[in-house]
């Protein structure tokens, strides 16, 4: 971890709430999905009831959190956020749900990582807006119920996979956010930049949009980053700056970083472009397989730097391209 183009949240992202934008109609790109929680919220609001509960899942830095907390604000209602991995006992989750206002927004991040009896717990929750709560031990235990207040719960994840049925069957909408285009993270970092008071040519922004990998987190820390250099260079931030400081940061031109560019060059000199299980490449690379799976793969699978297929990673055309091979000849069909 502690990637510069990872998705993953880091310590130095602590600044970002400042980039976040407000408002749907702030929000860039997610064109499709935006328009469906657009229509979710307003029928909400003119029934005067609580959202269904919404699922979010992609990978990290896409802005799950970003919109969970839009979704609040536009519905007019409170916000409170916790994640899977934070809730320990079943108290701990009740204490929370306990205090919601009518209609109020939950966000639990991670919701893969829940433990199985707070899952539980969460199921009449979410169904039936009530808590049944087993009060003592062994003989003497009692359930308890208790009425909860009508809520909207909404799920980040980053595995949709690693959900159970159960609880994937009890959100009514889950959407799936996507990696953003060039010019959809071009208008993000140019925002941002103005939010920074830092003057960033246009084709500076461009130069950091095709190297965030994607993702707006990405930009946002890349964008920091060129600011720093700017700051330190003294001189105006143009392309040729951000190209110098992306460089300096071994960002490459297509936003991987020595990470990716291991990854792939694994595959390509030890396994002759594949197929490998991503339990021998997490090894060879003392990674986690969830790390490659969650933060590293997907961004180069959608690029079509890697393959997923049912035998294991292979290198795409593009990868052996990227590190500026040729492919084997059975590898080129
Ligand atoms: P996630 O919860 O999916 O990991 P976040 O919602 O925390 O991602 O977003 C990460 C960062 O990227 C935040 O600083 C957020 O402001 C920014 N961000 C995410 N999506 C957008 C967007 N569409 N436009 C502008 N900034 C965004």
């Amino acid at each position: 971890a502690g990637r510069l183009t990872s998705g993953e949240r880091l310590e130095e992202d602590t600044g970002e709430n400042s980039l976040r934008p407000q408002s749907l109609d702030d929000f860039v790109g997610q064109r499709g999905l935006r328009e469906n929680l657009k229509v979710f919220i307003d029928a909400a609001r003119g029934r005067a009831e609580a959202l269904d509960h919404l699922l979010f899942y992609g990978p990290p830095g896409l802005g799950k959190t970003t919109l969970s907390q839009i979704v609040s604000r536009e519905l007019g209602v409170g916000f409170r956020a916790t994640s899977g991995p934070l809730l320990v006992r079943s108290g701990d989750l009740a204490a929370i749900l306990t205090n919601l206002q009518p209609r109020d927004v939950l966000f639990i991040d991670e919701i893969h990582r829940l433990q199985p009896a707070i899952e539980e717990t969460l199921y009449p929750a979410m169904e039936d807006f009530r808590l049944d709560l087993i009060i003592g031990e062994g003989p003497a235990a009692r359930t308890v119920r208790i009425d909860l207040p009508p809520f909207t719960l909404i799920g980040a994840t980053t595995r949709s996979g690693l959900l159970t049925q159960p609880l994937r069957d009890r959100f009514g909408i889950p959407l799936r956010l996507q990696f953003y285009d060039v010019d959809e993270l071009h208008a993000i970092v140019r925002r941002g930049a103005r939010k920074l008071n830092f003057e960033l040519s246009d084709d500076g922004a461009l130069e950091i949009a095709r190297r965030a990998r994607g993702t707006p987190r990405v930009a946002g820390r890349l964008l920091r980053r060129v600011r720093d250099f700017a700051a330190v260079a003294k001189v105006p931030a143009d392309r040729g700056l951000a190209d110098a400081a992306l460089e300096r940061l071994e960002v490459d031109a297509l936003g991987l970083d020595a990470m990716d560019r291991r990854y792939l060059r694994r595959i390509a000199e030890h396994h002759n472009g594949g197929p490998v299980g991503v339990e021998t490449l997490a090894a060879a690379l003392a990674e986690s397989r969830d790390t490659l799976e969650e933060v590293v793969e997907p961004f180069l699978i959608q690029e079509g730097l890697a393959l997923r297929t049912p035998r294991g990673r292979m290198l795409g055309e593009r990868g052996w391209r990227h590190l500026g091979l040729t492919p084997p000849v059975a590898a080129q069909s």
